[in-house]
């Protein structure tokens, strides 16, 4: 078991990566915390992880705001003792956030309150429970849009993810000596409710399947097992990264026909 003895609290669990990657921890032997905003997908996650035999708890609210958040770490410890691994992973992607010059303020606030200030709040409270248990593992889900721009723009969703890059690797330095690895992941698109809608119009969902080299979009399970590898001790050694899992789109310049 790759996370045996573990315990780890993963945010928007009740649904697409998160919840993938909490039955997978699961089934490494992980006791897992699910959190999410929505409480029937998030008890829907434990019913799933319970009836295969693993062991969940849920706990329910909103990661921008921080009474919540430090519930959510309490809750864990509480429950399970310890928090070894602390996967920030819920986030928003607004159909009303587009060109920066078109974009409400009020969709860039919630945006940037919810992908950015939640993992802010995540490891305000979470890291100094990692501490408690000897050290951990934090997992920030930033994005490829951290790192390339795009034509069709999405401006507070990117720079939510621009800020989660730069902000995991200033923590990375700030806690290595203290036992703590914190990476950033950074998906490129996967099939998972978040981008349903926008995948669901040919031409959209076109005009991004040509920027991929492996001409397909990802999966949710290949993102649980890049943050399972980052969770487990087999990445010792990786810290502060920007772990791109992303299909190649970062390495093209052209793809190929
Ligand atoms: P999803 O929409 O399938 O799941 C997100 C979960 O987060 C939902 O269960 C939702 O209820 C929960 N959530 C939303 N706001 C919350 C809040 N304020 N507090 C607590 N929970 C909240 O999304 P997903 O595709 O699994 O995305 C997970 C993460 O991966 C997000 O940070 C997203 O930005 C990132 N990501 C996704 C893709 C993609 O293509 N799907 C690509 C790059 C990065």
């Amino acid at each position: 078991m790759r996370l045996g003895n573990k315990v780890a609290l993963i945010t928007g669990a009740g649904s697409g990566i998160g919840r993938e990657s909490a039955l997978l921890f699961a089934k490494e032997g992980a006791k897992v915390v699910v959190c999410d905003l929505n409480g029937q997908a998030g008890e829907e996650t434990v019913t799933m992880i319970r009836s295969s035999g693993g062991e969940a708890a849920f706990v329910g609210g909103d990661v921008s705001k921080a009474a919540d958040v430090q519930h959510m770490i309490e809750f864990a410890e509480a429950t399970y003792d310890r928090l070894h691994i602390l996967f920030n992973n819920a986030g928003i992607f607004h159909a009303d956030d587009g060109s920066v010059v078109d974009t409400e303020e009020a969709i860039w606030d919630l945006t940037i309150n919810i992908n950015l200030k939640g993992v802010f709040l995540g490891c305000k409270y979470g890291i100094p429970a990692l501490l408690r248990a000897g050290g951990g593992s934090v997992i920030n889900t930033a994005s490829f849009v951290a790192l390339l721009g795009a034509a069709t723009s999405q401006s507070a969703y990117t720079a939510s993810k621009g800020g989660v890059l730069s902000l995991t690797r200033e923590i990375s330095v700030e806690f290595a000596r203290q036992n703590i690895r914190v990476n950033a992941l950074c998906p490129g698109p996967v099939e998972t409710p978040l981008l349903a809608e926008l995948l669901a119009d040919p031409d959209r969902r076109q005009r991004r399947l040509v920027h991929i080299p492996l001409g397909r979009f990802g999966k949710a399970q290949e993102m649980a097992n890049a943050a399972l590898f980052l969770a487990s001790d087999e990445s010792s050694f990786v810290n502060g990264s920007t772990f791109v899992v992303d299909g190649g789109i970062t390495a093209a310049y052209v793809t190929p026909e």
